[in-house]
Formats: C-alpha cells, sequence, structure tokens
C-alpha cells in the first residue's frame, strides 16, 4: 500500500489517494477492453478524492458499477463499485505508475491472442470470477 496522486491527460481531472494497492490486475472482460481499448490495469484504492470533479463524467456500466471518466480529454479514471463503497483506479494516471507490479488477469478466457503478459501470478476465468462473485460469504 502507498499513497497516490495523479491525473488525467489534460489536468482538468486530479485525483488523490490515501491508500493504494501497489499489486494491481488486469482485466481483459469486454466491457474493459471496449471502455479503454485494451487490457484496464486498475488498483484498488481507499480515501479517493478528486479535484475537478465537475469534468468527471460517470457512465454506469452495471446495476452494481460506474467508471469515470474526464470529459475534456477521454481519460479513463476509475471503475467504482457501488456496494461496498471501492474504487479501482487506472494505474497509468498515477504520477508514479512504476510502483505497480501486475499481480493478477481477470477474464482470461476473454483476452485476445494477440498478446500475452509474462509472470507467475494468477489467471481466473469468467467463470471463476463469477463463481466468486455469486458464492455467499
Ligand atoms: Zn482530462
Ligand atoms: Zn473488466
Amino acid at each position: 500500500m502507498t499513497s497516490g496522486k495523479g491525473r488525467c491527460l489534460c489536468g482538468a481531472v486530479r485525483i488523490t489517494a490515501q491508500s493504494v494497492e501497489t499489486r494491481h490486475h488486469a482485466c481483459h472482460c469486454r466491457m474493459c477492453r471496449r471502455l479503454v481499448g485494451g487490457p484496464y490495469f486498475a488498483a484498488s484504492a481507499r480515501g479517493v478524492s478528486f479535484e475537478g470533479r465537475e469534468n468527471i463524467t460517470v457512465y454506469q456500466s452495471s446495476e452494481w458499477a460506474e467508471r469515470g471518466f474526464c470529459k475534456v480529454c477521454g481519460s479513463n479514471l476509475f471503475y467504482h463499485l457501488k456496494e461496498p463503497d471501492l474504487y479501482s483506479i487506472a494505474v497509468g494516471i498515477f504520477n508514479k505508475p512504476t510502483q505497480f507490479v501486475l499481480s493478477g488477469e481477470y477474464f482470461i478466457d476473454n483476452k485476445p491472442d494477440g498478446y500475452d503478459f509474462t509472470g507467475d501470478h494468477p489467471r481466473q476465468t469468467e467463470a471463476e470470477i463469477m463463481a466468486e462473485f455469486t458464492s455467499s460469504d
């Protein structure tokens, strides 16, 4: 965990997170792929605050989550799970992206065949993620 500051490409939105997971995941799901044009690298964060919030457009991508982007430059900023209130921040917007380590891949069976990530980390299929998501704990 670390604290983190970042911003969108144009600077209209600035973000501060009191704590960010430096181990992050890549998501290959169809929604992320369409949203960011490739795999989505995101890190869970707490204590998230924004400057320039009026420049954020929030898109309701499902009943349980929304995604935010800068309405000026289009930078993808976050995935926000409504319940519990949890942000996954796009790793690339942080000022020090080199502190992050890829530690897991989601929806590996949705990944296009044209590329692979190296590293020995968990790679979960859609079925595995759905089973986890619907299990009662
Ligand atoms: Zn922007
Ligand atoms: Zn995804």
